[in-house]
Formats: C-alpha cells, structure tokens, sequence
C-alpha cells in the first residue's frame, strides 16, 4: 500500500487525520493509483465517463467503515474533506463521479426527504445501485436560476406533471434518478422531485465539444409532461431557502476539491522541474521556476486553511461560501496556469497531467454558481447594496 503524503501541504493539515483516517485515505489512494490513474488519459482525451469506477470505490467502504466511524456512525468532517481532496488530486472528474453522488445526491435526499425515503434509499446511494444527481440550472437561466426557474410542477390527483428544460447537469446520463428542482405552478413554492431518469417524457443528451471536465458527461435535459408520484417529492424542501439550507454543509467542498486540484498540478509540476534539465541543470534549480512553485504552494496553504477552517467552524450563513468559492476557483486559476508554464511545451499535454487541471479549473470556477455571482453576494453583505441588477 502508498504512503499517504502530501507534498505541497506545507504546514501539514494533513498530520489533523487519525492514524485510522490515513490509513483509509492510503486505501483510496493505493486503489486509486492502481485501478484510476492508468484509465485518465485515455479517457479524457476521448470523453469518457468513469461510470465504471463507482461501484469498485463504492466497495472500498470509505464513508461506512467502523474504523473511521464515531459510536452513531458518523465522520469526522475533515476526514470527508480529504477524502475529496483525495480524489481531486488525481482528477476533477474522479471526485465529481463520487461526489455527486454520495455527496450532493445523498445530502439532498437526507436533509430533503422524508425518514421513510432516507431508509428506503440510502443503502442504495451508498452502495450505487441507485443512482442519482441534480438538475438545477437552466438553458435560460444560469446566474439567475434563483429568481427564473420556469420548470413548472403541476399538481394532478396523487401525482405531479413536470414541464421544463434542465442544462449542464453532471452525471445525469449515468444517473437513475434525477432530482429535478421546479417551481409550483399553481402556488409559491419550489420543489424538489426524484424523478426515474427513464420516465416517459424525459429526455437527456450529453453535451457535446466540452474542452472541460471531459470524463464528466454533462447533459440537457427536457421534460414534457412528466408523471412524477407525491410519493417521490422530498417533503422537506419547499422554497429557494430550503435548498440553500440543504446545500450550505456542501459548499466546504469547493475548497477541499481546489486543494485536491492544486496538490495534484503541484505534484506534476515538481516531477517535471526536479528532471527537466535546461542550460546544464535542472530547471527546478532556477529561481524562477522556484518563484512558481512556492506560489502554488502559498496558494495550497491558504485554500486548505479555509478547508480546514469549516470542519471545527461549520458554514451557518449564506455568506461566507461565496467567499470560499471566490478564494478556491482564484487560488485554484492562478495555481494551474503556474504549474502548466513550469513544463514548457510538455506543459500542454495530457501525459503530463497539468493540462486537465488548467482546463478542468474552468468548469470549477463556473458551476455551483459561477465566481462572479459569488462577488455580488459578497460585495452586497460588505454594502448593503445589490449590485445584481440595476
Ligand atoms: C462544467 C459545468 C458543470 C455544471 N454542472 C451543473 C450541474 O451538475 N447541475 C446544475 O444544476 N448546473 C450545473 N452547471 C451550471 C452552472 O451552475 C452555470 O453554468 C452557472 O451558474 C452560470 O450560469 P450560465 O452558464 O447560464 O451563465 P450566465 O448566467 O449566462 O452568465 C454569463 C456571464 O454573465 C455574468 N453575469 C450574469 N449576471 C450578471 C450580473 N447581474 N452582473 C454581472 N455579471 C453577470 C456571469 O458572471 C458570467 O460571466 C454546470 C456548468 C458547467 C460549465
């Protein structure tokens, strides 16, 4: 089994694991090594989903396994949190693939659903045998989805007809279920359904030409008259609130991903300098390429300690993840670009893995709410001033 070290963690928030945490995390990663690394390539130049590396990390039992479990099962947060970097590291996709599911999918079933649906489903999320994701955003309304949603749900006897399109959603087309966040027509509230991806009336197709994120199918979605049962509507989310609610103990998660990212370009970056031989000595000997890779390493340090800094200090407002993206996609954006120019030419291909975090930085810096967005939230709590329309 590999060591777990993380060369790039300066000041070692890594030594905050439990012997028991890093030995799972060597698990991970001696797995991820093996079985994931040797398929990235490939399948990044071709677009390829990793679907088929669920159920195989699914077995590892990385969220489940008594060793890391507290007396009520539970984990602690910053041994989730490394298990995200863990998988980031190697690639954005590989985290996206796992993440989405027992992650994002599973924490809208549990803080959304009924104690009736978390016992029915939950073993299944865990173990992937069912699957699922989110569709929130729209083809017309992105950075405006809050205000915009025009997915409608209406209200027919015991059931419910969804009409609307979805954009951009991850994993959709490896998913069986969809949670499909639409907007009351006939009342208030927006809600929120598990809808069986094969219903009759819902269409998916992926995304074609995407120059990011490449293993992560992305999909349009449409729904026409879709027949979706009260009993697969989740009772607990009922307003753009709730689903604010729901999601604010996943938004850490951009920190721990955008460190993963960084750790992973870092470490490309220090193989190829420490080899790569120019002028008669290696070019990590230059000051230059020096200056590049202590700023990587700078940027590390304080997007893990904003990471680190959620787990003892849990998110409880709507402000301070705004902050966190803003922090993670720049630290991320300025740390990818440096680790890329540090390899020259080679810097531009796949073999040489920094290229798939520069590109892959993109997607991280637009989804959950593109970066922007993220500076009016900020910039109105500091003003008291919204700067979102005129
Ligand atoms: C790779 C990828 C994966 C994604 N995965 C998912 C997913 O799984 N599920 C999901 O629901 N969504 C997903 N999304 C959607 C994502 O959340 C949206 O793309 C994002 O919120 C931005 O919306 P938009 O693309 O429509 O851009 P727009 O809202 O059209 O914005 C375009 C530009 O205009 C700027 N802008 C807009 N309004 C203002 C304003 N008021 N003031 C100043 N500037 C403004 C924005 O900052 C941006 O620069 C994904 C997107 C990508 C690219």
């Amino acid at each position: 089994m590999s060591d777990l070290d993380y060369p790039g963690d300066l000041l070692g928030f890594a030594s905050d694991l439990t012997d028991a945490e890093r030995s799972k995390l060597a698990e991970l990663r001696h797995h991820l090594d093996t079985h994931v690394r040797p398929l990235i390539v490939d399948r990044w130049e071709r677009a390829e989903t990793l679907a088929d590396i669920r159920r195989p990390l699914a077995e590892l039992h990385l969220l489940d396994d008594p060793s890391v479990c507290d007396a009520e099962g539970a984990l602690r947060p910053i041994y989730r949190g490394f298990i995200t970097l863990e998988l980031a590291r190697l690639d954005l996709a590989v985290s996206i693939v796992y993440g989405g599911q027992v992650g994002m999918f599973r924490r809208v079933i549990h803080a959304g659903g009924s104690p009736e649906q978390v016992a029915a489903w939950d073993p299944g999320i865990l173990d992937f045998s069912f699957t699922g994701c989110l569709a929130l955003n729209e083809p017309d309304h992105g950075s405006d989805i809050a205000g915009g949603l025009s997915t409608t749900a209406r209200r027919v006897g015991d059931h419910w007809v969804l009409d609307g399109a979805k954009r951009w959603i991850g994993n959709a087309t490896i998913s069986d279920n969809i949670v499909v966040i639409a907007r009351e027509l006939d009342g208030p509230r927006v809600l929120a359904f598990v809808v069986a991806a094969d219903s009759v009336g819902l269409g998916r197709s992926v995304i074609e030409h995407k120059a990011v994120a490449r293993m992560v199918h992305n999909a349009d979605i449409v729904l026409d008259g879709v027949v979706v049962p009260e009993e697969r509507r989740l009772p607990r989310i009922e307003s753009f609130a709730d689903m604010t609610r729901v999601f604010r103990p996943l938004r850490a998660d951009i920190a721990w991903s955008s460190a993963g990212m960084q750790l992973g370009a870092y470490a490309a970056a220090h193989a190829y300098t420490t080899q790569r031989v120019q002028f008669g000595r290696p070019i990590a000997g230059f000051q230059l390429i020096q200056d590049k890779l202590v700023r990587i390493v700078a940027n590390i340090a304080q997007t893990l300690a904003l990471a680190v800094r959620t787990t003892t200090h849990p998110i409880q407002d709507d402000v301070s993840p705004s902050l966190i993206k803003i922090v993670a996609a720049d630290r991320l954006r300025e740390s990818v670009a440096l680790a890329r120019e540090s390899l020259g030419g080679n810097g531009v291909l796949l073999d040489h893995d920094v290229v798939r975090f520069f590109a892959d930085a993109e997607a991280m810096y637009t989804f959950e709410g593109i970066r922007e967005m993220n500076t009016l939230i900020v910039g109105r709590a500091l003003t008291g001033l919204s700067a979102f329309v005129r």
